[in-house]
């Protein structure tokens, strides 16, 4: 007898329910550019400088999660931090006060395990809670509140997971990647204060100027999972949000009522300002073919095993199959 329990608890795998749109509530009117159902888009960032210096693009995440928890929508937030020595490794956080939040902000270009904590606000019935992620972890969330497996588990979700802010993401890195970014510049990788990814990569480290490196020298630090995903732009999020195209705002693609409710919350008490993604083009032209590229993978059963694309030397994500195409003509 086949059974396709694997398949179903799988993010990647499970094709996403047709009544989706429905059972999350997207908010009305849709429109459909590439980069999943959305209601509308700005440019979004801190009215505080103080939090746009200290978050990675312009602290919409952050800002959006403190007025959510100070307004008592949330419990609190299922989020990343970091350790001390190794602030670009991060670990899963359930952070229940603003500061905590603003400890978690910022982006570890690693995978960084949020979901986990999860599991912690379950056992301590914290809730209602905010989670941030990166795709592949939006659309597990998802999944754990709409699969018909664990029931009891998934009512806690579906009643408990009240916004989901999704990370635009082409690809983590894996830990290797910062131990050779700090043997390149000759630094512990406790002095790599922040890793910012704008078509280069951007190193900020302690007591020293700005380091860039080529993003496609970097791209060989990939992790290997990362390679199958198809999602860019956080398509099941109630807002996907993203450091596309402006220096210090972050782009905000709001699709569901939550979403909706969350942000105009935070710009209705001054929190955020806003410009138009329209007077911004190539911004978002950039969003719509990032999410192509990804969106055009072949199917992961349908790919090539990682020793294969090892042995082809094929691992850069962007040049996907190029180079085992090449090596099998
Ligand atoms: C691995 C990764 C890849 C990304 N790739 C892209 C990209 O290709 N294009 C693009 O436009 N934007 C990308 N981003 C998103 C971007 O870096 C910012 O997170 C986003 O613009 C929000 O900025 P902010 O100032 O509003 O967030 P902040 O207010 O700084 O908050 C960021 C939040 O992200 C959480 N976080 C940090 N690291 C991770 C992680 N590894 N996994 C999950 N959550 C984390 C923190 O807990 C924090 O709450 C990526 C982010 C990550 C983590």
């Amino acid at each position: 007898m086949l059974c396709v329990l694997c398949a179903d608890v799988c993010p990647v795998l499970r094709p996403a329910d047709p009544d989706q749109p429905a059972t999350l509530k997207f908010r009305e009117p849709l429109q459909d550019d590439g980069y999943g159902l959305y209601s509308y888009e700005l440019f979004a960032r801190s009215t505080r400088s103080e939090i746009v210096e200290a978050t990675q693009d312009g602290g919409v995440v952050s800002v959006l999660l403190q007025h959510q928890l100070e307004t008592g929508e949330i419990q609190g937030a299922i989020l990343g931090d970091v350790e001390e020595d190794n602030p670009q490794i991060g670990f899963a956080r359930l952070a229940r006060t603003a500061e905590e939040i603003m400890a978690c902000a910022g982006s570890r270009y690693t995978f960084s395990p949020n979901t986990l904590a999860l599991t912690e606000a379950m056992e301590q019935g914290v809730g209602p809670v905010a989670v941030v992620g990166v795709p592949c972890q939006v659309n597990g969330v998802r999944q754990q509140q709409h699969s018909t497996i664990r029931m009891a588990i998934n009512r806690w979700y579906r009643d408990n997971v009240t916004l989901v802010i999704g990370l635009f993401c082409s690809e983590a890195f894996t830990h290797e990647s910062v131990t050779a970014l700090a043997e390149r510049f000759d630094v512990e990788p406790s002095a790599i204060e922040n890793i910012n990814i704008k078509g280069k990569v951007i190193v900020r480290i302690t007591d020293r100027e700005t380091e860039t490196l080529s993003l496609k020298q970097f791209r060989k630090y990939a992790r290997p999972a990362c390679l199958y995903c198809t999602d860019y732009a956080a398509d099941l999020a109630d807002i996907g949000v993203g450091g596309i195209g402006r220096d210090d705002w972050t782009y905000v693609v709001v699709r569901t009522e939550a979403g909706h409710k969350a942000l105009q919350a935070c710009i209705d008490a001054g929190r955020l300002e806003t410009a138009k993604v329209s007077d911004f083009p190539k911004s978002k032209e950039l969003l719509t073919r990032l999410s192509q590229q990804k969106a055009n993978r072949p199917l992961p059963a349908l790919m090539p095993t990682l020793q294969e694309r090892e042995a082809a030397g094929d691992l850069d994500p962007k040049a996907f199959g190029k180079k085992l195409g090449e090596a099998k003509a």
